[in-house]
């Protein structure tokens, strides 16, 4: 069986809030297998596009096809195991340790103790987290350790589809390029569909293989690796 193209498929979205619309009429793939830059000033609707792609919001009119399949509702909370959700402050758990906050899905679907030790280990080997932090908690770490702790926790159920909202976006730079080479080796490790929101052109330059331009809930431009300098000037001017 051929494996489709793409991962996520969003077709002619319309969605209002409040009688507003944010996104009309859009349309936009996502390949598989590559990591999708969503890049686009604040207001544009990027959060807003995770939010339709894991489920949480229903369009007005139009599909979600996610795993060339349509979005079943009904199964919402099953498909989201299959898909990782990043988002900027963490959400990491306060009151459990970061061995229970990484393992947390695992937790959920029942693995044992054994397996969610090893997968936990090697999730924290593969971002540079020393397994001194198990048993610490999430205020004892600096916030670019945090973020790497939540990287681990999306990514616990080896999800095909990984989607990250700003993840980096309260970090210094000397941090957030350090994450950078992480992100590149879980990458190279146990690749995945990915779709990570920023502002920050360099950032997508870096990361991704794809971007999508979103501008007033509309795609402005898209491209792949090689069109990133072709909108550079033009992306700049627009923030
Ligand atoms: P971005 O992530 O690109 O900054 P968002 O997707 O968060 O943009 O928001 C897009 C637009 O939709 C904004 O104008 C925002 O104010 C509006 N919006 C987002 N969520 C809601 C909501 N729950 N209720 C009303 N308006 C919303
Ligand atoms: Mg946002």
């Amino acid at each position: 069986m051929q494996k489709n193209k793409n991962v996520v498929e969003l077709i002619d979205i319309t969605l209002s809030f409040q009688h507003r619309n944010v996104l009309a009429d859009l349309s936009v793939h996502f390949e598989s297998g590559k990591v999708t830059a969503l890049l686009g000033k604040s207001g544009s609707g990027k959060s807003t596009l995770l939010q339709l792609i894991n489920g949480m919001i229903i369009p007005d009119r139009g599909k979600v096809k996610i795993f060339d399949t349509f979005f079943d509702y009904q199964q919402a909370t099953k498909l989201r195991l299959q898909i990782g959700y990043v988002v900027q402050n963490v959400g990491l758990f306060p009151h459990l340790t970061i061995s229970k906050n990484i393992s947390l899905l695992g937790q959920i679907s029942k693995q044992s103790a054994k397996s969610m030790n090893e997968r936990t280990h090697f999730l924290m080997d593969t971002v540079g987290l020393s397994h001194d932090y198990l048993d610490k908690y999430p205020h004892q770490l600096s916030g670019g350790e945090q973020q790497r702790v939540g990287l681990c926790r999306a990514l616990f159920l080896k999800p095909p589809l990984l989607l990250m909202d700003e993840p980096f976006a309260s970090l210094d730079y000397s941090t957030r390029t350090g994450i950078y080479n992480y992100f590149k080796i879980l990458q190279e490790t146990e690749p995945c569909s990915v779709i990570i929101v920023t502002h920050q052109f360099d950032e997508a330059e870096i990361l991704a293989d794809n971007f999508v331009w979103l501008e007033n809930g509309k795609i402005k431009a898209q491209g792949n690796k090689s069109d990133f300098s072709s909108i550079k000037t033009d992306y700049l001017a627009a923030l």
